[in-house]
């Protein structure tokens, strides 16, 4: 094992750290070691890449500037704060490691690997960030960028998902981060992994690690790591009613316990499971039903009026929206089954309550938020 090689891991160690040295990329929470900002720009750039969060990044800083402020936030105000980076459970998570910062460490992240590992959401990887970035500790990392470096850089040719070889990689990575500068250097491995190692066609020629790079030296580095074949897609159905009465609009909220707890959307039924084609996506029968269900109102829906598709995990969504009208002398609003709350709201307020990102591409298409501004 090409690894265990003590010349080899020094000239690995002096090669990339010297080339991070003169071209390591600059991002706002490299700016200083604080852990509070290394914490929270893992927690956002988790499934996320670096130049969608950043913009995020900054303006949670300024909403949040630390621990204690997280801490006492309103949740819904942190998810607000989140909208549009997705993977809300993160956010969530944050803000709980943000009250066990503030309960258990009066406030600041402290230089200790079990406290550090025992924060909510935390994981093998955000620890090894926040101990190396922050406190310099040669904890490892793997993440992405650096999985990919590192496979190609002892040629490993298993199936980077596998539990054998995802054990190889941090073992391999434990055994590269340096004593001192191990921030640095976990740091310039990820970024080795976005501008050079890249996932195709990787910049051998001017690689700092070409002459040591295992797969390099065997022709490899577009085998490896080798590809792993992609579950294809299920597909769902959904539909949702934009109801109206009077000129306010219907909504509710979403209950503990599902996906995108506490986010607000129109009445939505699940309409079709994996295989939607040939159904009847929408269907007026379907949502006067649905909406009668979930929101307690009588409502008269129309033909479908917009059609988004959207990713979530392993799905394929297609959601239809119908427009309906509130029946004369309808009841409610009354939260149905796994909402937590339904009411009629003015169209101005959609914009400041939270909804998913789907939910918002909905609103502009149909033209609610220029009728709200309007
Ligand atoms: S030599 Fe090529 S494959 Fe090896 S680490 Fe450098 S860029 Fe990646």
């Amino acid at each position: 094992m090409v690894d265990k090689d003590p010349r080899w891991i020094e000239e690995i160690r002096s090669g990339l750290l010297g080339w991070y040295d003169e071209a390591g990329r600059k991002l706002p929470w490299r700016a200083d070691r604080d852990s509070y900002r290394i914490l929270v720009s893992e927690f956002m750039l988790v499934q996320t890449t670096v130049a969608a969060v950043i913009p995020y990044f900054e303006r949670f800083l300024r909403r949040f500037p630390d621990a204690r402020a997280l801490a006492e936030a309103d949740t819904a105000d942190v998810l607000k704060a989140w909208e549009g980076l997705g993977y809300y459970r993160r956010a969530r998570q944050l803000q709980a490691a943000a009250r066990q910062i503030v309960e258990g460490h009066g406030g600041t992240i402290p230089d200790d690997p079990e406290a550090v590992r025992s924060l909510p959401g935390v994981g093998p990887y955000i620890a090894g960030a926040v101990l190396s970035f922050a406190f310099d500790r040669p904890e490892p990392i793997v993440e992405a960028n650096s999985q990919r470096v590192l496979a190609r850089l002892i040629a490993m040719g298993d199936d980077p998902k596998s539990t054998p070889a995802r054990r190889r990689i941090w073992e391999a990575a434990a055994r590269l981060v340096p004593p001192v500068r191990a921030g640095d250097f976990n740091q310039a491995m990820m970024d080795l992994g976005a501008m050079i190692c890249t996932p195709r066609e990787p910049s051998c020629l001017v690689c700092p690690l070409s002459r040591f790079c295992s797969a390099r030296r065997q022709g490899l580095q577009d085998a490896i790591p080798r590809a792993t074949p992609r579950r294809a897609p299920e597909l769902v159905g959904e539909a949702c009613a934009v109801v109206r009465d009077r000129g306010r609009l219907l909504v509710v909220r979403r209950g503990p316990g599902r996906l995108w707890t506490d986010f607000w959307e129109f009445p939505t039924i699940h309409v079709s499971g994996p295989d939607p084609a040939g159904r009847s996506l929408g269907s007026a029968v379907y949502l006067t039903e649905g909406v009668r269900r979930l929101a307690g109102v009588d409502a008269a829906i129309g033909p479908v009026s917009a059609t988004i598709r959207f990713g979530v995990t392993r799905y394929r969504v297609t959601m239809e929206a119908s427009l309906g009208e509130a029946k004369p002398g309808s009841p409610g609003p009354t939260p149905g089954h796994g909402l937590i709350e339904a009411r009629w709201i003015e169209p101005e307020t959609l914009t400041s309550l939270t909804f998913s990102s789907a939910s918002r591409r909905l609103i502009a298409k149909l033209g609610l938020v220029s009728e709200a501004s309007g």
